[in-house]
């Protein structure tokens, strides 16, 4: 697919990192040399790697210790005690266990919120594993619930994301950023929120945080600061290209504007919000109102899935329980995603409409070229074009799920049939990741066993955490 979405038959030459031809520009570009390596990808589909726009790889380890709960609930009784009880061996055990997951299938790029203390642990698994990401250490100086160990003073804080920044922001050849990651509203003092925008500005880094997710946080969240979170964002002047918001469930037409206006990102995390019950986000809207977006799933304590084609199918899933708004074929506004790379969603008529919920097509581009764009990376990865880092998963598409001719609608088969399995293979800067069910850069034996280890400590010293 390139940028456009068009579906190509063909090759695709990888040189020197980069994606050197696609399609019927192969065979000039190889001018009759032969390849070093070569991966018959016959009977799949190549695809530009997901971009995963929303992650906690530090709670990896938590996955099924946090079930039947809401947000607010979910964080404070469960979530925050336990990240307060991780070291620095047990956040990158939990980390890897999540990169095992996400590069197997076909994740080439992360945004991860790190976790207040040994963040630098992530930043040395991205490093090792291979994989491109945004990430950071998540900020908190405040908040009900939240355990002694994850509070911080706001100098102290900004202090050690700053160290972060200088030791892996465009580090590994250029994979790795760094955010500041406040971790949202409730959990960030005036003081705090004053150094991530003093410091996001003059140093220029994403600013990564929790917005909108759920009714009782959007209720705390006007109690704490008399109004809501976009109004209190775009107040503060935080609101800018490299701001990105995720969840946005709760937002108005007004703070879509605010956001559209100050060109700010929004992720959606669907199965997390499913989870939770936080609520169902109208993305319809965001892409109405022109706001870049992407797609992610969260952490493994509220999904449980760490993979893009369950998040892929719930996002069409949710559009269409949405329901259409006003009946087919009605004119209400402008047509929805005008200005996307993928193209529009139409009504049955083939009239493009304002309402209509996201296409297969339109949520591929979530995950993939749409996604990078919200994380200021749209120049980088996202699409297979000349010229693009060599950011590739390879797809099956002959197993008898994939129906008698997947190949019809390539996006259909994505979106609503393929499965996190298919993947034969990621490549993240023309380097082979995973390949026909092997990972090069991790073991996953060795990476479940750690695991493993790593979470009976980890649950002993969450017993003995205290509340601040
Ligand atoms: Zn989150």
């Amino acid at each position: 697919m390139d940028a456009a979405g068009t579906v190509l038959r063909g090759d695709l030459l990888v040189r020197d990192g980069l994606i050197a031809a696609t399609g019927p520009a192969v065979p000039a570009a190889l001018a009759g040399a032969t390849p070093d390596a070569e991966f018959d990808a016959a009977g799949a589909f190549v695809i530009p790697g997901f971009v995963h726009g929303h992650l906690h790889l530090c709670q990896t380890l938590f996955r099924g210790l946090a079930e039947q709960s809401d947000l607010l609930r979910w964080l404070r009784e469960r979530i925050w005690p336990l990240e307060a009880a991780h070291t620095a061996s047990s956040v990158a055990a939990s980390a890897r266990l999540g990169l095992a997951e996400l590069i197997a299938g076909g994740v080439t790029c992360i945004n991860d919120m790190g976790t207040v203390r040994h963040s630098e642990a992530i930043g040395e698994v991205l490093e090792a594993s291979g994989i491109r990401g945004v990430f950071g250490k998540a900020l908190m100086d405040q908040g009900e619930g939240v355990p002694a160990a994850l509070i911080e003073s706001p100098r102290a804080s900004i202090d050690e994301a700053l160290a972060l920044a200088k030791r892996f922001h465009g580090g590994a050849a250029g994979r790795l950023l760094v955010s500041l990651a406040p971790r949202f509203i409730l959990s960030c003092s005036d003081g705090l929120w004053r150094e991530v925008e003093e410091k996001a500005a003059t140093l220029g880094l994403l600013v990564h945080t929790h917005m909108a997710e759920s009714p009782g946080e959007a209720h705390e969240v006007r109690a704490a600061v008399a109004t809501t979170a976009a109004r209190y964002f775009s107040m503060r002047g935080l609101l800018g290209p490299r701001f990105v918001g995720a969840h946005g469930v709760w937002l108005d037409p007004e703070e879509l504007g605010l956001l559209k206006a100050a060109d700010a990102a929004l992720v959606h995390c669907p199965g997390s919000n499913l989870k939770l019950g936080s609520g169902l986000a109208d993305v319809r809207a965001w892409r109405r109102a022109g706001i870049r977006c992407g797609l992610g799933s969260d952490g493994a304590a509220c999904n449980n899935r760490l993979d893009s084609f369950h998040e892929m199918s719930l996002a069409a899933l949710v559009s269409r329980a949405r329901g259409t708004g006003s009946p087919a074929g009605s004119p209400s506004g402008p047509a929805t995603g005008a200005g996307s790379p993928a193209g529009s969603a139409t009504g049955a008529a083939g009239v493009a409409r304002a309402d209509a919920p996201l296409t297969a097509r339109d949520v591929v581009a979530l995950a993939t070229c749409d996604g990078a764009r919200a994380l200021g990376l749209g120049d980088v990865a996202g699409s297979l074009e000349a010229g693009k880092q060599a950011d590739i998963a390879v797809v099956d598409a002959s197993a008898p799920h994939h129906g008698p001719a997947p190949e019809r609608d390539v996006y259909t088969t994505l979106v609503h049939a393929a499965r996190a399995a298919d993947v034969r293979l990621a490549m993240v800067q023309g380097r082979v990741l995973y390949r026909d069910g092997a990972w090069t850069t991790l073991d996953p034996r060795a990476v479940q066993a750690d695991a493993r280890a790593e979470l009976a400590g980890l649950l002993k010293r969450a017993s003995m955490v205290e509340v601040a």
